[in-house]
């Protein structure tokens, strides 16, 4: 499997673009800038993007999706319950003093169990409320990793503070769904270092 991790935009949200190695098919998670770096990329691989999935509405994960979708033809995947933070996206532009950017449809809902494919690499959607209502993890077992967004980070966990942020939530998330996990699982956080499952359940501080 390719994994390519770029930082991109202001606030540096990991885009991963995972592409299967035979069938030269990708996936791209959280395009929310530079999409002419991730083309780039893809290009180099020689990667067809079919699928691109919003691990939650913040503009810094979902702001280039609309320009990817265009220039890939890709279906857009995102939970349902961040709809309504989709629809803010002026005020998210506002809080940053950045342009609105260009509203993407989404294509499919990105549930609770659902298995999504990388060529024959099974991902898995796991609903993890609490950073935002809609936010997901997508786990990769035959890969061992885990894409988080911004519900676990090397040493720290999502902010809550913002709409549709519910600390009780996020940290029920994170022992219910992600501390469940393999120990060694790699999770590679929505911004930041990549850390693994084990090390944040002995040391991360808000979860010991
Ligand atoms: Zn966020």
């Amino acid at each position: 499997m390719v994994h390519e991790t770029l930082p991109v935009g202001m606030l540096q949200c990991n885009c991963s673009i995972f592409g299967d190695e035979t069938t030269r098919e990708a996936m791209v998670v959280d395009p929310g800038d530079e999409i002419d770096a991730i083309l780039q990329v893809l290009a180099k691989h020689g990667l067809t993007v079919k699928s691109i999935v919003i691990t939650h509405a913040h503009i810094d994960h979902i702001g280039g999706a609309q320009k990817l979708k265009l220039a890939t033809g890709a279906p857009v995947y995102m939970n349902s319950a961040d709809r309504e933070l989709q629809r803010m996206m002026d005020v998210q532009a506002g809080w940053l003093g950045m342009r609105t950017p260009d509203a993407v449809e989404i294509d499919q809902p990105a549930k609770d169990g659902d298995k999504l494919l990388v060529g024959a690499t099974e991902v898995h959607v796991l609903h993890t409320p609490g950073h935002t209502q809609g936010s997901i993890c997508l786990w990769m077992p035959s890969e061992n990793k885990l894409v988080a967004g911004d519900t676990l980070f090397r040493d720290s966990i999502g902010r809550t503070d913002l709409p549709g942020g519910d600390e009780r939530q996020i940290l029920r998330s994170i022992h219910e769904k992600l501390m469940t996990l393999p120990e060694e699982t790699v999770v590679v956080p929505g911004h930041g270092p990549n850390t693994t499952i084990g090390r944040e359940k002995r040391s991360n501080p808000f979860l010991v």
